[in-house]
């Protein structure tokens, strides 16, 4: 009949409701995840939905492949190359999972809710609601530090979202476009040409590397009469850049950056940015100020304001400035288990690298299945010991105990360290692998190479991998894209 039809395609489709609704079974409990990066977008790809009401709420509604980002700054790669909408991800996921884009603004661990505010550029619209959570997993990653130092926000570009990426190839184009101006007297040009790069951690290397690639590969044959005007500086507050690569390594970046005329000052801080010019004080304690057409900010990160709150609220738990402390199981401690907090937020004692994000995702999806069974099994239990006593009824309970005990231990987090990897300009990469009982350091062309195959196997989707490798054949074909 028409009733029975109509109830079939209720019950096939009450699992997939339409985008505005949220999923909601009663007999499953809500998964509220925060954030679309490494943490949270592992997470999601391993996650049985099967299990959970999953929502993900977070600012941006794809995944960025960050350590692709200075490739878009120099124009190397299209920006969406390197991004994966979240929908992407989830739309094969046997229930469907609600993506909210908006920014989560407040945790409350003791009522469990998250409130979260969409602002919506276009529609100029702020409208704010409040969830509940039965578990939240706590991705929202770091901000860029400023250490407060005046001018970094106004003037300088940082190298964190896409959008950072877009604005340093429209400022780079647009130094090379204004030194092109006819009559520009040399003391300009040389101003705005010079990029000063300040950090000398993995980004501010990386980046450097791509400009300096920029500069050889393209800009010699597209404007020949600025090419020997160019001039990049990195500017590193500590003695030696890359301070988590080994010295040999340390040194061959070094060396290669003198081959290409990129120089390094270390142990020189930044003290203010300001239009056409960054204020450096030297090792020697005195202060100069160097004319400059571009800064790029990749001084590191910080705690969010919505991960400090969260803190703030468990105070005698969480003291440590870094980020959440977690348990061997990424619970926050000084919850009831029911937050987990993985990626850049979370303190951890390995540097907070893509790396670690993607591996506890990956965990923590693992574990949240048997979370899952733990909590249907404590919930039929919890109906037969309140029925009458049978000998039936026992014998079920104690199968249900035994079944507990299995699921109830947890494998604790363990890191698993794959190596790390920097590009460092002109086809050349360093490596530093945990391999044959210490540290197998490798540099040069064939790092390189296993750099980019190791990349674009990364990259989540045969899609993103296709777009990828599509943008280096054209770049070797025709060039970058030099138009803004
Ligand atoms: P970082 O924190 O590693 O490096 C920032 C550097 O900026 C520091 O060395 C610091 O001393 C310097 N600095 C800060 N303030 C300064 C100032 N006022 N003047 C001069 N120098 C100043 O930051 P990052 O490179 O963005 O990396 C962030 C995280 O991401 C790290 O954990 C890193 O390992 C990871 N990462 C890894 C890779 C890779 O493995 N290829 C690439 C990018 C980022």
């Amino acid at each position: 009949s028409v009733g029975t039809t109509c109830l079939f395609y209720y019950f096939a489709q009450r699992d997939k409701l339409p985008g505005h609704q949220l999923p909601h079974d009663p007999e499953k409990k809500t998964l509220v995840i925060l954030g679309s990066g490494w943490g949270a977008t592992s997470v999601l790809k391993t996650l049985e939905t099967d299990d959970y009401n999953v929502i993900v709420i977070s600012p941006k509604n794809y995944f960025l492949f960050t350590p692709l980002l200075p490739s878009v700054a120099v124009g190397t790669l299209n920006p969406r190359s390197i991004i994966q909408p979240t929908r992407y991800v989830t739309r094969h996921k046997k229930r469907q999972v609600a993506v909210i884009e908006a920014s989560a603004t407040e945790v409350d661990p003791i009522a469990k809710t998250v409130k979260f505010e969409d602002t919506s550029e276009i529609q100029g619209l702020v409208s704010n609601t409040t969830i509940s959570y039965d578990y939240l997993v706590f991705a929202v990653g770091a901000e860029v530090q400023t250490f407060n130092i005046p001018g970094v926000r106004e003037h300088a570009c940082f190298m964190k979202e896409l959008e950072d990426a877009e604005k340093m190839q429209r400022h780079f184009l647009d130094c090379l476009e204004s030194a092109a101006f006819p009559g520009q007297s040399q003391e300009e040009i040389n101003r705005l040409l010079h990029m000063v790069v300040v950090g000398g951690g993995p980004t501010g290397i990386e980046v450097s590397g791509e400009i300096h690639d920029f500069l050889e590969e393209d800009l010699r044959s597209w404007y020949p009469e600025l090419a020997n005007s160019v001039h990049i500086t990195l500017v590193e507050a500590l003695p030696s850049v890359l301070p988590m690569f080994s010295k040999q390594l340390i040194e061959y970046t070094e060396s290669t950056f003198k081959e290409q005329n990129i120089d390094i000052l270390t142990k020189t801080m930044v003290k203010e940015i300001k239009e056409k010019s960054v204020v450096l004080q030297k090792p020697d304690k005195t202060i100069v100020e160097i004319p400059c057409g571009l800064v790029i900010w990749a001084a590191g990160n910080k705690l969010r304001k919505v991960t400090q709150d969260l803190m703030g609220k468990l105070p005698q738990y969480q003291t440590n400035r870094r980020g959440i402390t977690v348990d061997d199981h990424l619970r926050m401690v000084g919850t009831d288990g029911s937050i987990f907090a993985v990626g850049d937020c979370a303190a951890t004692s390995y540097a907070a690298t893509a790396q670690v994000a993607s591996q506890q995702g990956s965990y923590l999806a693992r574990i949240l299945v048997q979370i899952a069974k733990k909590d249907a099994l404590e919930a039929q239990l919890h109906a037969l010991e309140s029925a009458p006593v049978t000998e039936e009824r026992e014998a079920e309970k104690h199968n249900i105990e035994k079944q507990l005990k299995k699921v109830e231990n947890l494998r604790p987090f363990k890191y698993s360290h794959q190596g790390s990897l920097a590009y460092i300009g002109s086809d050349k990469a360093i490596a530093d692998f945990p391999f044959f009982n210490g540290n197998l350091a490798t540099g040069g062309v064939a790092t390189y190479l296993f750099w980019r195959s190791a990349y674009i196997s990364t990259l989540f989707s045969l899609r993103n991998r296709t777009l990828v490798a599509t943008d280096w054949i054209k770049v070797k074909l025709f060039g970058r894209d030099v138009s803004r």
